[in-house]
């Protein structure tokens, strides 16, 4: 245990020094990057061991999965990202247990979140994520669905919007990616003119890229792999 504690510090020192790095050639602060260690499918005691090394972000994508290791660590202050796919059924869970969802991208869910958060009496932020490349298979609003579905947001009292997510294709080159960031900044960027007030977050970057993500302006990236190291496939 005690040798896993440091192999989860040290990779996340590693994977903090590259976000600095990237930050520092785009001429950014390097303190203006979160980074969400992504923890599914690993053990309570791993987010328990990275926990003590200062990290306070960790990311989930199942309901079921993300609420049993928060009971499990609620004597800890984390901070929990729910970043996976979501059905409207499972949003009365997620809603009010998340500082952030990154995933919302359709009205259904919007709706859904908005009326649990609402009868709880709390605001939950959250992410529109969009589905950049306009992949077929893949989650995410597509790029002419965007200014509606954040306008509806707008006016629901149990949502704050924050910013956009973005998952790219998997790609061997990072560089590949570079464009679908940018996109989303843009994206962003027109959202703020149109909503007439900042939307401070760009979700963007995994393992393979996210030094690319940084350099275009992510404020929150998202690592799994190369913290954890590789997922057992799913039982
Ligand atoms: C699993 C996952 C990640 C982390 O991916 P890695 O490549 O392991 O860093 C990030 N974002 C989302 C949405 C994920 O599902």
């Amino acid at each position: 245990m005690m040798d896993r504690s440091r192999e989860l510090a040290r990779a996340a020192a590693r994977v903090r020094e590259e976000l600095a790095q990237a930050a520092q050639r785009a001429g950014r602060d390097p303190g203006q990057v979160t980074l969400v260690a992504v923890s599914k499918f690993h053990p309570a005691g791993d987010i328990r061991a990275l926990a003590e090394a200062g990290q306070a972000d960790f990311g989930e994508n199942y309901v079921q999965e993300a609420l049993a290791k928060r009971e499990e660590l609620a004597d800890l202050a984390l901070r929990w990202h729910f970043i996976g796919g979501l059905q409207t059924n499972k949003a009365r869970f997620v809603a009010g247990n998340f500082a952030l969802v990154h995933s919302v991208d359709s009205m259904k869910l919007a709706r859904a979140l908005d009326g649990r958060a609402s009868g709880l009496g709390v605001v939950q932020d959250i992410l529109i994520q969009v589905n950049v490349a306009g992949e077929e298979q893949k989650s995410g609003v597509d790029e002419a669905g965007l200014p509606e579905l954040a306008e509806a947001v707008e006016a629901m009292p149990g949502l704050r919007l924050t910013g956009l997510m973005t998952l790219p294709p998997f790609f061997d080159d990072p560089e590949r990616a570079r464009p679908v960031f940018a996109r989303l900044r843009r994206l962003r960027d027109g959202l703020e003119g149109r909503l007439g007030r900042p939307l401070p977050h760009l979700s963007m970057g995994m393992t393979g890229d996210f030094a690319a993500a940084v350099e275009e302006g992510a404020t929150v990236v998202r690592i799994g792999t190369r913290i954890f190291g590789a997922r057992a496939p799913r039982q």
